[in-house]
């Protein structure tokens, strides 16, 4: 039977800045927002907060930015009391489909362990801010314990307030390299190197859009110069090409690189050490949105994002998506994208408080948009994330660091050899193939591990993988499911 009566205006699923941004932001325009997350507390990757048992006494030293994200905190508690927003934590939504009557519905698998249970939430509109995770190439070693994402380094001293070695060798790919170079030295680990396998030259050929961004300028310059003071080393062009050690790791190789990202012969060189943060930038996460068939693009950075409008808009009317979902560019550019696209579901919205969306949200035309300053701050820090991008993506030559026996998806141990074989003795072209045939993207983590490595193996271009679940669902859950026709 048909959702007779929404219960919310809009549905945001993704409690980051993004989310954040866009719940508080609609609440203030008078929509009715449920704002459901698959974590504890609201903030997202970035602002992890440390566990309240822990006591730490000043969780914003570990941020920029802090006062962002503390604002948005202190307006959604308000709207929460003013009954205006409802706040789902532990709510991980596995799919979103139309409920029969112009809306939505969005299934969750609310808790954990024994409390774990199904829930579901009716919206009008849908707002997907799901983020990213991190971008991992596999070489020999990889899958020792001591060997961590760089981001994973990141979450575990903001969340658990604790490193993931004495001696940490940070290395892979991007920005976050820096930071978390940075947070790790503040915190007392040692870091002999930090490991970048792309030039900074790179950022010559987008010169324009540095410019128009000088405060990311400064933000980078002020990394560089905490490494300068923490006597941390830079090697650019340089990778991680294998990780030693017996039960843990115990020191790393790393080697040159040529601009195709192949390990230059005679360059190698151990350097020890007691942990690896290692990434490769960041993944846009899609499964909800491409489960609902929304549009994606090439990024700058060889991912996939959502295709979206000036307005947040996806292709699929009544759909919106913010923050890195629409590909990767950091906390701020999250936040901003998360008011304008609560601004674009107001002015579409029967709800919206009256007054608020003309002035605020319509053009002189009569279309709407958000307001003129967010949409030109927009178009300033999306150029910056397409330089950052195009500078840092990885070239096919590090699929040279990889030997026959390295496991690519460290689920279902599928080594690099046998997805060469798929791919040379028995004609696999694309990673679903490849995945048929070896089950490499098959085991717990859905290919989120693997998948950009298995693409590269198999000489595919990047292209969404559609999944219709976005996380491991029990099966009573999906018993309780209306039937289709419902
Ligand atoms: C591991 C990691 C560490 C990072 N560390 C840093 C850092 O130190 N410094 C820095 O500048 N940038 C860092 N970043 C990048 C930064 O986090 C992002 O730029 C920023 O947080 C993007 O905001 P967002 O709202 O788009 O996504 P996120 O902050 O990723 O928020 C997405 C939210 O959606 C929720 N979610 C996802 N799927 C579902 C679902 N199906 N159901 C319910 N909820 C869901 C997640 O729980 C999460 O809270 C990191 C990113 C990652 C992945």
């Amino acid at each position: 039977m048909p959702h007779p009566n929404p219960a919310a205006d809009l549905a945001v699923v993704g409690a980051g800045p993004a989310g954040l941004a866009a719940a508080v932001t609609a609440a203030g325009l008078g929509l009715r927002v449920t704002l459901l997350d698959a974590g504890e507390r609201p903030g997202g990757q970035y602002y992890r907060h440390p566990a309240p048992e822990l006591g730490a006494a000043r969780p914003e030293a570990l941020h920029h930015g802090w006062s962002a994200f503390a604002e948005r905190e202190a307006a959604l508690q308000a709207h929460r009391s003013a009954g205006r927003i409802t706040y789902l934590p532990s709510h991980h939504v596995w799919t979103v489909v139309p409920d029969g009557s112009d809306g939505w519905a969005l299934y969750a698998v609310a808790g954990t362990g024994p409390d774990e249970e199904a829930a579901t939430v009716h919206a009008r509109a849908v707002l997907l801010a799901t983020g990213s995770y991190e971008r991992q190439l596999p070489f020999p070693g990889w899958t020792l314990p001591g060997v961590v994402g760089a981001g994973g380094a990141q979450a575990m001293l903001k969340s658990g307030l604790v490193l993931p070695g004495r001696r940490v060798v940070v290395a892979g790919s991007g920005p976050l390299l820096l930071a978390v170079a940075g947070s790790l030295a503040a915190a007392g680990a040692r870091v002999p190197a930090v490991v970048e396998a792309a030039a900074y030259t790179a950022y010559a050929g987008h010169v324009p859009a540095l410019l128009r961004n000088p405060g990311k300028l400064a933000e980078g310059a002020t990394y560089g110069s905490a490494l300068l003071r923490r006597h941390i080393r830079l090697l650019t062009r340089h990778a991680v090409t294998e990780a030693h050690g017996a039960d843990r790791v115990e020191a790393v190789t790393v080697a040159r690189l040529d601009r195709h990202w192949r390990p230059v012969p005679g360059t190698a060189r151990r350097i020890p050490c007691d942990a690896l943060a290692v990434g490769h930038g960041l993944v846009p996460q899609l499964e909800l949105a491409t489960g609902l068939g929304c549009a994606t693009r090439p990024a700058a950075d060889g991912t996939v994002a959502l295709a979206l409008d000036a307005e947040q808009r996806t292709s699929v009317p009544g759909i919106w998506s913010a923050g890195e979902t629409g590909g990767i560019g950091g906390a701020q550019l999250a936040l901003l994208e998360g008011e304008i696209a609560a601004h674009s579901v107001a002015a579409h919205s029967p709800a919206a408080r009256s007054g608020v969306p003309s002035a605020a949200t319509r053009s002189a035309s009569g279309g709407p948009v958000a307001p003129a300053a967010l949409a030109r701050r927009r178009a300033r820090l999306r150029a910056f994330a397409a330089a950052m991008g195009a500078a840092h993506r990885p070239a096919d030559g590090w699929t040279g660091w990889l030997r026959e026996d390295t496991d690519v998806c460290r689920c279902e141990e599928v080594p690099a050899g046998r997805i060469r074989e798929a791919v040379s003795d028995l004609g696999a072209r694309d990673a679903r193939t490849v995945k048929l045939l070896t089950r490499a993207g098959m085991g717990w983590c859905q290919g989120r591990m693997c998948g950009p490595a298995v693409a590269a193996l198999a000489g595919d271009g990047p292209a969404p993988d559609r999944r219709p679940l976005s996380c491991p669902v029990p099966l009573g859950h999906l018993a309780e499911l209306p039937p289709a026709d419902a």
